[in-house]
């Protein structure tokens, strides 16, 4: 089995631009990240700016771990056993061992430093925000709950986030290295394709991103130096 705690040499650095475009409506979140494992959700937050603007950003943590939750369920739907993230004797065993797994040896865990990272994802122009207010339902009766109302604070979709992420020492472009390259650019084609729905409440299209304009540049360690090896678009 590969060895995947290869940080002592940086070898290949793979950066992947465009922008997210969100395709429904996203959920502004309230400051807390979901814990690692569970359902992700894309719920920006709120960060403010130096003019005082208090802008909607999505944090990169949140999409990471969409992407890992992806990762994972492309494992397990082709057979391949995915341990629970949250099994401290699973991780446990991998650190002792040396041997990680796909997902912690492409995404990290308490045992081994992740080999992607993800940029907080700011919007590009204005992120228009409405509110909703719904009726809570009671599930007793199935029917409208009299007195019990919700407003939530929802980005418009449409909007265009700045997506930048950085892969270390794995080989993705232009012809993965590894299982981990081809399950990183089965993802990123996933984004591109517009397939990608996180969250909750998938079923009225909230939190369905698609990456516009993706590209991706290689840098390959040359004599001490970090030099561009190839680009391309992804598509
Ligand atoms: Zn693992």
């Amino acid at each position: 089995m590969q060895r995947f705690d290869d940080f002592d040499k940086l070898e290949v650095l793979t950066r992947i631009t465009g922008s997210l475009v969100n395709k429904g409506p996203l959920r502004v979140g309230v400051g807390r990240e979901p814990p690692l494992g569970a359902a992700t959700d894309i719920a920006p937050l709120r960060i403010r700016f130096a003019d005082g603007r208090l802008v909607p950003y999505i944090p990169g943590s949140s999409l990471k771990g969409v992407l890992r939750s992806l990762a994972e369920s492309i494992l397990r739907a082709r057979g391949v056993y995915v341990h629970d993230p949250w099994s401290f004797e699973a991780v446990e065993e991998e650190r002792r061992s040396g041997r990680f797994c796909l997902i912690c040896g492409t995404f990290g865990s308490t045992g081994i430093a992740s080999h992607v990272r993800v940029y907080d994802a700011y919007p590009d122009g204005e992120a228009p925000t409405f509110t909703k207010t719904g009726v809570g339902i009671n599930r007793d009766f199935r029917g409208v709950q009299p007195g019990i109302l919700y407003t939530e604070e929802q980005v418009a979709p449409g909007v265009r986030w700045g997506f930048m992420m950085d892969i270390v020492n794995i080989r993705v472009f232009p012809e993965p290295g590894d299982e981990r390259g081809r399950l990183l650019r089965q993802l990123l084609q996933l984004l591109a394709s517009g397939m990608v729905q996180v969250g909750a409440r998938r079923t009225v299209g909230y939190g369905l991103v698609k990456l516009e304009q993706g590209r991706y540049e290689v840098y390959e360690v040359k004599e001490g130096l970090l030099v561009k090896a190839t680009e391309g678009g992804i598509a």
